[in-house]
């Protein structure tokens, strides 16, 4: 049985699908206007290790997690760079992609673009102006959060507290200061990035693209939603409230949009929260740039992911000593025969327990003490073959020792080719950006009288 922490009602439950045919599952994907950092990467291999559970368990699961390609903090970052919105979030997605790769998260089933739904979100916001839940003032369409009562279903949070005391966004033609954005106005004379809508041209607000996506590939109620902790609200209540009211489903068990909502909580860097200002920040592609992705990987599961997770230095050491040893018995052994095996009992009562990885790590370290205790039994196979099988489901000990490219021969000289125009035309930072990209598919780009010439990265520089 598959235990989960559900935060709608604060209790572990056993997971009881919607249909256990397809079990469904959505997790609020990146913003493509910049490399993750480490808080993000967090998710990412917490819901691939729910996702590789799952399909232990059932015999399809569909996992949804979105690419956010619209944003200020997109539309910002691309006038600072000078570059096209489009050329921006290609080159963000794509790297995102490769190092989430690099950690062994496995690709979900759908990675919808939010700009591939822009027609599914005006459709609902026409709704839920309709359904007088929404409104529109000032080339603004709000939603009127005063017209859903169970606002705070997920994280708590209670309208009136939050009027009396909270620092609320100014802006004077809301009526009511908790009232969140559906759609907003672009300037088109000076190309700002837009559609067509009965509200003028403008752009979607963040949250109602999570509302768009999920019914569309999964239905207006679905198994499982995931994200971060900082996405608890106000992301996911306003999601609850579009979906809620849009589909009718206030009154109904289909109110909290999905049936299971599980969050990951925060990750520190050597005790301290991350933050720009600290100093502290680090971007998943930096960590990839110091240590190995399993290791990275290996740290991320460490800590159970509801308790917050301090990722430091002397816990990665231990980690990449931890993958040294596994490694060593898979090498030690490799001309074992392997034999067809379940999982081990206790490493997968782990898992199923809310994702006990640390539990479910310790269990590994004793299967690989019995592995080395019974080298010369007739037992071996039996237990090399369960350790390879537990390892597997983790997603560690699945890299082999050399360096896979992920970019052809013709890309990686296209992508020298464009860093030369924008150096000869000065534009540094995306002259940076691809060299930094080039350099997180293992290609090390080095600049010489003669031109510029590229070489692969060692095993030792990952
Ligand atoms: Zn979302």
């Amino acid at each position: 049985m598959l235990k989960l922490y559900n935060q709608i009602s604060k209790q572990k439950e056993e997971f009881i699908p919607i249909d256990s045919s397809n079990v469904t599952m959505y997790v609020c994907g990146p913003t493509v206007y910049d490399n993750i950092h480490m808080g993000n990467a967090r998710p990412l291999v917490v819901f691939d290790i729910l996702f590789r559970i799952l399909q232990v368990l059932y015999p399809k699961v569909t996992y949804v997690r979105n690419i956010t390609d619209v944003d200020d903090k997109i539309i910002v970052r691309a006038e600072e760079n000078k570059e096209a919105i489009s050329t921006l979030t290609e080159r963000t997605t794509q790297s995102f992609q490769h190092s989430a790769k690099k950690i062994n998260c496995l690709p979900p089933t759908l990675e919808p673009k939010a700009t591939e739904y822009i027609n599914t979100m005006q459709e609902i916001i026409q709704g839920l102006i309709n359904k007088n839940h929404a409104y529109v003032v000032n080339n603004h369409v709000l939603f009127h959060i005063a017209s859903y009562k169970n606002y705070g279903l997920i994280s708590g949070v209670n309208i009136e507290t939050l009027l009396s005391g909270a620092r609320v966004e100014v802006a004077t033609f809301k009526k009511n200061p908790l009232d969140f954005t559906l759609w907003k106005p672009s300037n088109k004379e000076s190309g700002e990035v837009g559609w067509d809508s009965p509200w003028g041209y403008g752009r979607p607000g963040w949250h109602i693209e999570c509302s768009a996506m999920s019914s569309k590939l999964l239905g207006d109620y679905f198994d499982i939603h995931g994200g971060g902790k900082d996405l608890m609200f106000p992301h996911h209540e306003n999601e609850v409230a579009q979906s809620a009211c849009f589909f009718n489903n206030c009154n109904s068990e289909k109110k909290t949009l999905a049936k299971y909502w599980l969050h990951n909580e925060f990750l520190m860097v050597d005790g301290q929260k991350m933050s720009k200002s600290l100093g502290n920040f680090l971007t998943l592609n930096e960590a990839l740039d110091k240590h190995n992705g399993e290791t990275i990987r290996l740290a991320l599961l460490s800590t159970h992911y509801r308790q917050p997770l301090d990722f430091k230095t002397e816990s990665l050491d231990s980690c990449s000593n931890i993958l040294e040893k596994f490694n060593a018995i898979k090498n030690q052994y490799k001309d074992v025969s392997l034999v067809d095996v379940q999982y081990n009992n206790d490493f997968i009562s782990a898992l199923k327990d809310d994702l006990n990885t640390p539990k479910a790590l310790t269990v590994l370290h004793s299967m690989a003490s019995t592995i080395n205790e019974n080298k010369d039994s007739s037992q071996l196979p039996f237990l090399l073959s369960q350790f390879l099988k537990c390892t597997a489901l983790l997603g560690i000990l699945q890299q082999e020792n050399s360096i896979e490219l992920s970019l052809s021969v013709e890309e990686i000289n296209n992508y020298i080719e464009q860093r030369i125009i924008a150096k000869t035309n000065k534009d540094f930072s995306t002259a940076d950006n691809i060299r930094n990209f080039l350099q997180q598919n293992n290609i090390l780009i080095e600049d010489t009288k003669e031109g510029t010439s590229w070489k692969i990265k060692k095993m030792s520089q990952q």
